[in-house]
């Protein structure tokens, strides 16, 4: 009852016969981080940071734009009209839902060079479960590998068009996501939000059943996570279970011979940004940018500003709008080439 956890922010929830004083502590000491901030990440975030997860990262590359609006739940007009980074826009948004918990929004790639660093780093900690809200394969294999090497649940899930899957893998016990499906698919051989659209409420499903597995672990109830691979076909009105509880496969390079071969993978040179005819282009150096001095370099070509987390503009002699982050990347719109996005990089930018 709430006599014993008086804080009325939570009295609904504590009313559940299961969210006890221990439930409602481990989640205020629980970290929560968050892989990619649209469709899924946003709902997922809303309902972890209003249930009170203590800590939530929240990592994202992207900007927020308006096509993103009519899914990505935490964003507005002026987030889309003013292109800000989506981790920090949704960061805002989550401390104004509740301030009494911490949000750490990091504007950045999560590339397989990065993945452990941002996982082990100081500040942030080791988190207590791994939230999939990416839009590509190669983060989720990324992900899982993290996952398997270091003992952290990691809540999966994809959605696209009217379909949505999700499941949660809890290692060791668990199978993995290489369990079942072995390897990526091919690039481009999959549909995307770009290419075939997103029915809103289907990610919203995903993303409330990704936060109800993670609230179950938070809270120290893992024995109630779900063991089945879940699939939603909202307009068709389907429903299937997978029941994964005999998936787990001895051979499997990941858990069963703990070959982590997508986080020791060098990184691609070059990402296409799911629903944007933009390409982001990855540095060969990992050093950080001075944003002043790439200013004032990048204004020699074009109308440059620089907005406190990155530098944009467009070029006077190409039709590409250029932004540069921190960390030396560059999404580079209006363009579908990536041997082209690295040549404008490496002819504006640096090599
Ligand atoms: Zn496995």
């Amino acid at each position: 009852m709430t006599e014993a956890h008086p804080n009325p922010r939570y009295a609904r929830q504590r009313r559940l016969t299961f969210w006890d004083d221990t439930a409602q502590s481990k989640l205020g000491s629980a970290h929560a981080l968050i892989v990619g901030v649209g469709a899924l990440g946003c709902p997922c975030a809303d309902l972890l940071a209003r249930a009170g997860v203590g800590r939530i990262t929240l990592i994202d590359r992207d900007l927020v734009d308006i096509t993103n609006l009519h899914r990505q739940t935490l964003f507005c007009d002026q987030d889309a009209k003013q292109q800000r980074p989506k981790a920090l826009a949704a960061g805002d948004r989550l401390r104004a839902v509740n301030p009494e918990i911490e949000i750490n929004p990091i504007v950045a790639d999560f590339n397989a060079f990065d993945a452990e660093h941002f996982m082990l780093r100081e500040r942030f900690g080791k988190p207590d479960i791994l939230i999939d809200g990416t839009d590509n394969f190669e983060t989720r294999y990324i992900l899982n590998d993290l996952s398997v090497k270091h003992a952290i649940p990691y809540v999966y899930a994809g959605a696209v068009a009217t379909k949505g899957m999700a499941t949660v893998f809890l290692p060791p016990e668990s199978p993995c996501l290489r369990c079942i499906f072995p390897a990526p698919p091919p690039v481009g051989s999959q549909p995307t939000c770009e290419s075939v659209g997103v029915f809103s409420p289907v990610s919203s499903i995903i993303a409330s059943y990704q936060a109800s597995e993670a609230l179950k672990i938070l809270m120290g109830h893992a024995d109630h996570a779900m063991r089945s691979l879940l699939e939603f076909d909202l307009w068709e009105g389907h429903r299937r279970r997978i029941d994964l509880s005999d998936a787990k496969d001895p051979d499997c390079p990941c858990c069963g011979q703990h070959h982590f071969e997508f986080l020791d993978r060098d990184d691609e040179d070059t990402v296409s940004i799911c629903g944007k005819d933009a390409i982001q282009v990855n540095p060969h150096r990992r050093e950080r940018v001075d944003l002043d001095q790439m200013q004032r370099h990048l204004s020699e070509h074009g109308h440059f500003e620089h907005t406190g987390v990155l530098v944009k503009g467009v070029l006077r002699d190409e039709p590409y709008t250029v932004s540069v982050f921190h960390d030396g990347r560059a999404i580079i719109e209006g363009i579908s080439d990536p041997a082209l996005a690295r040549a404008i990089y490496a002819r504006y930018i640096g090599s």
